[in-house]
C-alpha cells in the first residue's frame, strides 16, 4: 500500500474563483488529520533547530497554517491582513495585482527589530503576496529565517521572485 502524499489530498477545483483558473483547494488536506499533520510537520523540517521568534501567516489560509506551526514551537503568531482588517495601527505595502493594486498589512507593533521571523502561507503564484508581507516584516526590522509554503506554482515565478530577494524558500510540491 502506498501512502498518500500531500499533493493527494488537494483538489482542484475548475472556474473558480473565475473562468479558466484552477483552483488548488486546501480545505481537504486541512480537514484530513493525517494530510493536515503532515502539512505542519513538512512544512517546519528544514527550519528545525533554527532559531526563531515569531511565524507570520498570510491571510487567510496562512492563518490556518500558521497557527497550528506557532502552537506546535510554542511561539507566537502574528497576522498579515487585506487592508483595512487590522484594528490598531498598521503599516501598509501595496503590490500589482493583474489588473490593479492590492495591500496587505501588519500591526506596527507586531514585530520587533530583530525578530527572527518564519512566514508560511498555503500558496505561492506570482509572489506578489508574500513579496509584501516580507517587506512589512523587512521593515519593522524583521529578520526572515525563511519562507514555507505547500503548493508552488512555478510557471508564475513567484519563487524566484522571494529568492531574488534573499530568501530561502521552501515548498511541499508544485
Ligand atoms: P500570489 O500573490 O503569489 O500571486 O498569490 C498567492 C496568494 O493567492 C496566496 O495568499 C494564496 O492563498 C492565493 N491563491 C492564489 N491562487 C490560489 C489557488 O489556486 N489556491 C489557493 N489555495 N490559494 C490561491
Amino acid at each position: 500500500m502506498t501512502r498518500k502524499s500531500v499533493k493527494d489530498y488537494i483538489r482542484t477545483i475548475v472556474d473558480f474563483p473565475h473562468e479558466g483558473i484552477m483552483f488548488r483547494d486546501v480545505t481537504t488536506l486541512f480537514a484530513d488529520p493525517r494530510g493536515f499533520r503532515m502539512t505542519i510537520d513538512q512544512m517546519l523540517h528544514p527550519f528545525a533547530g533554527e532559531e526563531i521568534d515569531k511565524v507570520v501567516g498570510l491571510e487567510a489560509r496562512g492563518f490556518i497554517i500558521g497557527g497550528a506551526i506557532a502552537h506546535q514551537l510554542t511561539l507566537g503568531f502574528v497576522p498579515i491582513r487585506k487592508k483595512g482588517k487590522l484594528p490598531g495601527a498598521t503599516l501598509s505595502q501595496a503590490y500589482q495585482l493583474e489588473y490593479g493594486e492590492a495591500v496587505m498589512e501588519i500591526h506596527d507593533d507586531a514585530i520587533q527589530p530583530g525578530e527572527r521571523v518564519l512566514v508560511v502561507d498555503d500558496l505561492l503564484a506570482t509572489g506578489g503576496t508574500a513579496a509584501a508581507g516580507i517587506r512589512l516584516i523587512e521593515r519593522l526590522g524583521g529578520e526572515i529565517v525563511g519562507c514555507s509554503f505547500i503548493i508552488d506554482l512555478p510557471e508564475l515565478g513567484g519563487r524566484k521572485v522571494l529568492e531574488d530577494m534573499g530568501m530561502d524558500v521552501h515548498v511541499l510540491c508544485e
